[in-house]
This record gives structure tokens, sequence and C-alpha cells, in this order.
């Protein structure tokens, strides 16, 4: 298994809603978090590793206080407040950062890992993480989130800068 890059076809569809949490289920759950920590990333989801699954990864507590993995399931923001712009990157997108708008705290409800209802309020890092990856699970990329200048900049600069495809 491996990191699909952008533009890979599958980042662009909808992930399905998870029906059954099995062992397989718990098998793709580690190997995602595994990579996630492998790339150094904050987040990572299933249609970025080719499964398009309602499933989730998140890390965003320094390196040296963590690991502390959150796992999302079927994950649905509820609310949203306010509004604010960041820098984002993604493992799909490598080698590349911009800023993107978002809701500045939100409120989301899903499961985790143990088939358990889960709902808390996220801000800061964790609540533009959590959009950032819920985006994925419906086929969008943060790129398709830049504005109007930062995207034709991207278009320009990305087949000079994007990893070659292996195999
Ligand atoms: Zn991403």
């Amino acid at each position: 298994m491996k990191i699909l890059i952008y533009p890979h076809e599958i980042l662009r569809q909808e992930a399905r809603p998870v029906e059954k949490v099995d062992g397989e289920f718990q098998g793709l759950i580690d190997q995602m978090l595994e990579m996630m920590y492998k790339a150094r990333g904050v987040g990572l989801a299933a249609n970025q590793i080719g499964e398009l699954r309602q499933l989730v990864v998140i890390d965003v507590t320094p390196s040296e206080e963590g690991p502390n993995p959150i796992v999302l399931i079927n994950p649905r923001i509820t609310e949203w407040e306010g509004e604010e712009s960041g820098e984002e990157g993604c493992l799909s997108v490598p080698n590349y950062v911009a800023p993107v708008k978002r809701a500045s705290s939100l409120h989301l409800t899903g499961y985790d890992r143990n088939e358990k209802e889960i709902g808390f309020d996220a801000e800061g890092l964790l609540a533009r993480c959590i959009q950032h990856e819920l985006d994925h699970l419906k086929g969008i990329c943060f790129v398709d989130r830049l504005n109007p200048v930062r995207k034709a900049l991207f278009r320009k600069k990305w087949p000079k800068i994007r990893p070659k495809e292996e195999g």
C-alpha cells in the first residue's frame, strides 16, 4: 500500500460509509496509522491509500508528547464557527504548502475504532486537520480550495515538483 499522489482519480471519489468494523478493518486502521507516522503527517484519509471508506486517522500532538492517535469512522461535522486562514500541506501533494480558509472551530460526531459513538469540539490545528481529512472523504483535496490566483500558480508549479509515479 502506498499514498496516492494528486491528481489520482481515487482522490476525486467519495468514500462509502463503514458498515462493519471487523478484524480486516482494524488492520487497515493500524496500517494507516503506521503510514501517517512514517510520512510524518498529521492526518490521513482512507481515500489516500485507495480505500473508499469513511475512515480518517489524525494525530496533531507534537511528536515529543505523542503519539495520541485519533481514529474517526463515518465522521460528520455538525457545527462550524468562525473562519481563519492557515498553511496546509498534504501527503498526497508533497513539497507544497499554501494557505486555506477554514472554520476556526467545529463540532464533530462519528465512531471510534471500538464502534463507540463519539462527539467533541475542536479548534486550532485539530479543527483544520479534521476539515482537511473530511474533505478527502468527499473527494476534495486542499488545492481545490485555494484562491484562484494560488490555484493557477499551483497548476503551473505542480508538474515540476510532483514526485515521479512509481511502477
Ligand atoms: Zn490531505
